[in-house]
């Protein structure tokens, strides 16, 4: 972890002449400015301001000013954090730190969500007696443009090596940048679809696991731009393919290391501490508003399909992969699988919303209920009422519904992230809702 000063040293022995300060947007896009090498002392001092309105771009926004803001509503500022200092591997003179918002005071910004998560980790800390770590474990596909259209880029198959072999070039030079910036990786696969990937990185303290997603999203897509391809995680880019989900895995460590979700005496035999079981009660408590948070664009609800592997229900259970909440199997470390989020989030918000939806089960003794083994895809509308089993929202209207209701999701970010996100996301949903597709037309036309 470097300091301001060893930064600046750092810069200077490296002969890096361009630093990119970089922040996330409520919607989840990495925003920033480059700034020089003379700037630097400056911009680690006071930060770098910027319109408030650039936090809340919806994704069809359309390179107009927004709507939303006038033009004097205000700047924030981007404190670049010395511990994300990287040099890019593939530019060398150039490096990137990551921000956090503060006002024109230099007190932290409501609207920043890497502050939201730290102060919810500090406070978190002695309310659980333990350290929150994650793991994030993001598929996505690698795409190239034939004809005018984009296709998968290769027609590996799940686990296969042939896979591994054809798309070798990319995963080397993808791993070996990571490993650059700082990120840890521990396994690399060809998944179910044609053309996607998944790489899973290595679990650290909870507000550098988002860190590390943030970089994961730029390498990713920049290395495939750079091979002739596109890489995208985006959760559905084919209906008939599989999608493309970011699974969270959550530990939770006191100061000797102790796992502090491990019980070996857990009478439903899967070795997890009471602590553990009330961590999930929460998660499944908050599922409906979590979602939004987690899966919050339109397309996000097209991965969330029964039989698909990616979560259709509120539910947990062991080893297996059609739930929301996956313990893994015994022999590995004791955590959880939280399934029910994409690459679309912003994930400073998914990690703090998960964190505070676990808290929120510790401190009120949610019982997540009896785990559920079998296929919940399987189940018709009689037996998962029977087994008080729900639906994850359907739509991102409906998420964000859910999420207007969750007060303790909004303290969690603050007020004002959680109005400024749902107002977005309730212009995405609107802006969709009015979209014609050529599919819809060839339909209608030819039957009515
Ligand atoms: N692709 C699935 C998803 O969207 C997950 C498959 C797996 O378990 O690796 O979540
Ligand atoms: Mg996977
Ligand atoms: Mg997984």
């Amino acid at each position: 972890m470097l300091t301001k000063e060893q930064v600046l040293e750092m810069v200077e022995k490296e002969n890096i002449e361009f630093i990119r300060v970089e922040f996330l947007d409520y919607a989840g896009v990495t925003r920033g400015r480059t700034v020089r090498l003379g700037q630097l002392k400056d911009a680690l001092e006071k930060g770098i301001n910027f319109s408030t309105a650039i936090m809340s771009f919806d994704v069809f926004d359309e390179y107009i000013p927004n709507p939303t803001y006038g033009p004097n509503d205000g700047d924030f500022f981007a404190v670049p954090d010395p511990s994300t200092f990287a040099i890019l591997p593939y530019r060398k003179n150039t490096a990137r730190m990551l921000c956090d918002l503060v006002d024109v005071n230099g007190d932290p910004w409501p609207g920043c969500p890497r502050s939201a998560l730290k102060r919810l980790l500090n406070e978190v800390e002695s309310l659980l007696g333990g350290k929150m770590f994650m793991a994030f474990e993001q598929e996505a596909y690698l795409l190239k443009e034939v004809d005018g259209q984009l296709v998968p880029a290769d027609r590996s198959h799940c686990f296969s090596i042939e896979g591994a072999d054809i798309q070798e070039d990319f995963i080397h030079r993808f791993v070996h940048s990571l490993e650059a910036m700082g990120v840890q990786t521990e396994q690399i696969s060809s998944e179910y679809g044609p053309g996607q990937l998944e790489v899973n990185l290595k679990y650290a303290a909870a507000l550098k696991a988002a860190d590390d997603q943030v970089t994961f999203m730029h390498l990713f897509k920049h290395i495939a731009r750079d091979q002739g391809m596109v890489g995208t995680l985006m959760p559905k880019p084919f209906k008939h393919l599989a999608g493309s989900g970011l699974h969270v895995h959550i530990s939770l460590y006191d100061h000797a290391r102790d796992n502090l979700f491990e019980d070996p005496t857990d009478q439903r035999g899967l070795d997890m501490s009471e602590k553990a079981y009330h961590f999930i009660g929460g998660l499944l408590k908050h599922a409906p508003s979590l979602i939004a948070i987690g899966a919050p664009s339109i397309n996000s609800y097209k991965r969330m399909q029964p039989g698909s592997w990616a979560p259709a229900h509120v539910c947990y259970g062991a080893g297996n992969r059609s739930v929301l909440v996956r313990i893994p199997e015994k022999r590995r470390s004791r955590r959880f699988e939280y399934r029910g989020a994409d690459g679309t989030c912003n994930p400073y918000l998914l990690a703090a919303c998960l964190v505070a939806a676990g808290l929120d089960g510790i401190q009120n003794r949610i019982d997540p209920g009896e785990p559920a083994d079998f296929d919940v895809s399987k189940l018709n509308e009689q037996q998962l009422k029977e087994r008080g089993i729900g639906w994850v929202p359907r739509s991102l209207s409906q998420a964000i519904d859910y999420l207007a209701e969750d007060t303790i999701l909004a303290e969690t970010i603050g007020r004002s992230i959680w109005e400024e996100f749902i107002k977005i996301k309730r212009t995405e949903w609107d802006k969709y809702s009015r979209y014609v597709s050529d599919w819809e037309r060839a339909v209608f036309t030819s039957r009515f």
